[in-house]
């Protein structure tokens, strides 16, 4: 991670799309799935959660410790930050002008209070809201995943709650039902929003 402070500016704010949603709803999946077809990159988020099993360091998220997390704070280089059950996540602005760099759409995956904060700094990025196709199916999904434990499942699903509060903040909502039909409706949306090619003569 080099030194950029929030001064500096991404190269395109029309680059950047939040995706947004309860947790387990699929956001990750869906970004994954993006990046895969090469239709867009991910900026790796920073976070004092410890990592689980299987995530790594750079990849999954950049891992730091509280006195860390404070010190980006303070030295204003994060976009954005928030507290989501009981840990810190930020941005650091860093890497997103890294992902900006392939010229390729910027996902962020981050909670909704995030997404409003990119919003303010930067109006033409794009929030998109992803939706289960139910509840039963959110609980579903996040068990099936076997990762958080039955107290943490019900925080996630608690937060999930507030977070459709701020779903009419966002610009567009797409439910994540059927997986190939949501990854090309996220595609859609940024080749509307954000032109990489010029269009056919
Ligand atoms: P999030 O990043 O929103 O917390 P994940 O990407 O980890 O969610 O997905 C949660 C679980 O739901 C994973 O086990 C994933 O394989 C599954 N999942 C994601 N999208 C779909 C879908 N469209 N249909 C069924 N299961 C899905
Ligand atoms: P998890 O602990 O499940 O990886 O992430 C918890 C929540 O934090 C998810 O909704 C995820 O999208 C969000 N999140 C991850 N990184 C960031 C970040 O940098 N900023 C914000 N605001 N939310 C984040």
């Amino acid at each position: 991670m080099d030194d950029a402070t929030t001064t500096e500016p991404v190269a395109d704010p029309r680059q950047l799309f939040v995706l947004s949603g309860p947790s387990g709803v699929g956001k990750n999946t869906l970004a994954e799935e993006l990046c895969r077809r090469e239709l867009a990159v991910r900026a790796v988020t920073a976070t004092t959660r410890p990592p689980r099993e299987g995530e790594q360091h750079g990849r999954d998220y950049v891992f730091v410790d509280e006195e860390e997390f404070s010190r980006w704070m303070d030295e204003d280089r994060l976009v954005e930050y928030t507290q989501y059950v009981g840990h810190r996540y930020g941005t650091p602005l860093a890497s997103v002008n890294e992902a900006a760099a392939s010229g390729l759409p910027v996902i962020l995956t981050i909670d909704v209070e995030g997404g409003i904060q990119i919003k303010r700094r930067w109006p033409e990025a794009t929030l998109v809201f992803i939706e289960p196709p139910s509840e039963e199916e959110l609980r579903r999904r996040l068990r099936a995943r076997r990762r958080d434990d039955t107290v943490s499942i019900e925080q996630r699903l608690a937060r999930a709650r507030e977070e459709y509060a701020y779903a009419e903040e966002y610009d567009c909502r797409v439910v994540n039902d059927d997986l190939d039909g949501a990854v090309r409706e996220i595609a859609r949306i940024m080749s509307r929003r954000y032109p990489t090619r010029a269009p056919d003569s």
